[in-house]
């Protein structure tokens, strides 16, 4: 992985809210710090910008590793996984009880590749939701 700069490391924890773009999960609540996630990895032609990039739970990164596209488990048509820099998070996944509900073939495919709703995730999510630390982006 190439080497990503100071300045926008910072500007993607900034904008990010320090939680990962994909499961919401707080970095202050984590045990091991976020990652900087090229959204289009670099072995399919994605560049180290701002625009390509996302901060990511270690759990979400591993889980996404260099993929770009999944299949929607409704349809099983191959589809493009979200994408937190093209598309809002509100408008694809919402909270549902401590689940992360897919409401496009992008988002479910999302949360089946990345699983977020692990039982182990609900588990720590439910505790994060009861304490106010989850918060859906208004962006
Ligand atoms: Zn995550």
């Amino acid at each position: 992985m190439r080497h990503i700069p100071t300045a926008l490391r910072r500007l993607v924890h900034e904008r990010a809210g320090g939680a990962c773009e994909y499961c919401l999960y707080p970095e202050s609540m984590a045990f091991t710090a976020h990652e900087i996630d090229h959204i289009v990895a670099q072995k399919h032609g994605g560049e180290t910008t701002e625009d390509n990039l996302a901060l990511s739970c270690v759990l979400c990164n591993k889980y996404k590793g260099s993929d770009v596209a999944s299949f929607d488990p409704e349809t099983r048509e191959l589809v493009a996984i979200f994408h937190p820099r093209r598309q809002r998070w509100r408008d694809h996944f919402q909270i549902a009880g401590s689940a992360v509900a897919g409401l496009t073939p992008g988002a479910r495919a999302t949360v089946r590749l990345l699983q977020l709703n692990h039982p182990s995730r609900l588990a720590e999510r439910a505790i994060l939701i009861a304490a106010g630390l989850i918060s859906v982006p208004a962006s």
